[in-house]
């Protein structure tokens, strides 16, 4: 008989004291055990703290191989409540299409890969990059192998096959279902179709679409998701990344509160299910502590494709579910596009599983545990 996966929770040692709910675990083995082999099977963790560990030549840190340049420094029209426009400010400024060519040019110098390029919206929700295609386009008929990922915010037609005609790689926009958070957390006077159209015109170009969904974003409570997961379903992106909102720079006047781990974990569990053929990725973007212990749990056991910087414990919880582990050693790697970029090819870097898990264990000081009935996969 097989094991209960609460009890192989149980058994691992960085998770000791976690709390999940024992009907959603159920729910997920049983769901798991009526997914199709290949559904789910591999996941990646994308972390720089694997690095010692990996056997290949390895990537830097994804910040300085893909760094964040802002079209329009950290203004944004918009401010929204869980943002307020500081995700912005510690990106490359590029306000002109001079000195975005400029400051591609330092980063290749520097050892950049590729680039997210992003900018503050006007009050539509537009992110005006209308002066910057000429230069786009510039950047990838000199440099064709440097990648561009890019936040387009809501497009039409026209943006949509601009965007495409300069050579942007892959396309990223968050995906909002419910009217009462595009009024009241973006402050923005758009529709939900608004959103649905967007992504539309997107999967209508060659671009490599990315939707993100926000998860809690009406003030960390759980409200359009799953109207926004069937919206990526009525438009087959090659990729959708999930994070949990942090609102850390929300207003006192409207505050968030953490999003329930456990509802999220019920999000994850719909979302495979919803699109069993899609990679689901986790960003790095999600509370600390132990909701991020619970909700990553959570994630291995819904089966999403690849996680950024796990908590400690979940490679051993992947290789005991018996999913094949690959590591990438970077971070930020799913925000900031390569892996994303990746997807379809051939990716991640052998390392040894045990080791590891060994290294997790050493850290939840508990450096006797065995290791016994692990199937480690390398690659
Ligand atoms: S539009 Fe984007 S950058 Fe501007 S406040 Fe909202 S989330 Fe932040």
């Amino acid at each position: 008989m097989k094991s209960s996966w609460l009890d192989i929770v149980g058994n691992i040692e960085p998770l000791d004291g976690i709390d999940l709910d024992s009907r959603i675990v159920a729910d997920l083995q049983q769901r798991r055990a009526g997914m199709s082999a290949e559904s789910a099977a591999r996941i990646n963790f994308y972390t720089p703290t694997f690095k010692a560990y990996a056997t290949s030549e390895l990537a830097g840190c994804g910040k300085s191989a893909w760094p964040a340049v802002s079209i329009t420094g950290g203004e944004c029209k918009l401010a929204c409540d869980h943002c307020k426009a500081k995700i912005l400010e510690p990106m490359i400024p590029a306000r002109t299409p001079e000195a975005l060519w400029r400051v591609v040019n330092e980063q290749i110098t520097g050892g950049a890969q590729g680039m997210l390029l992003t900018g503050g919206s006007n009050l539509r929700d537009e992110v005006e990059y209308d002066a910057f295609y000429p230069t786009i386009r510039r950047i990838k008929d000199a440099f064709p192998a440097f990648k561009i990922a890019m936040h387009t915010a809501l497009v039409d037609r026209d943006i949509a096959q601009r965007m495409e005609a300069s050579g942007v790689d892959a396309a990223m926009m968050d995906v909002i279902g419910a009217q009462d958070t595009v009024a009241q957390v973006y402050h923005l006077k758009r529709s939900v179709e608004d959103f649905e159209r967007s992504l539309e015109h997107l999967t209508q170009t060659a671009l490599k679409v990315v939707p993100h969904i926000v998860i809690g974003l009406h003030y960390g409570r759980m409200l359009g998701e799953w109207n926004a997961l069937e919206m990526v379903k009525r438009h087959r992106p090659d990729a959708l990344v999930l994070v949990v909102v942090m609102p850390f720079y929300a207003p006192a006047a409207r505050p968030f509160v953490t999003p329930n781990a456990h509802q999220v974990g019920r999000f994850f569990m719909d979302a495979r299910e919803m699109l069993p053929d899609l990679p689901l990725l986790l960003g790095c973007a999600r509370p600390p502590g132990r909701a991020k212990m619970q909700i990553d749990a959570y994630a291995v056991m819904a089966g999403l494709n690849g996680i950024a910087h796990p908590a400690d414990g979940m490679v051993e919880l992947a290789a005991r579910l018996e999913r094949e582990v690959r590591v990438t050693p970077a971070c930020c790697s799913i925000a900031l596009g390569d892996e994303v970029l990746a997807l379809g090819e051939d990716q991640g870097i052998a390392i040894d599983v045990q080791r590891i898990i060994e290294k997790e264990r050493a850290r939840a000081r508990a450096p006797d545990a065995r290791l016994s009935g692990i199937k480690v996969v390398t690659i």
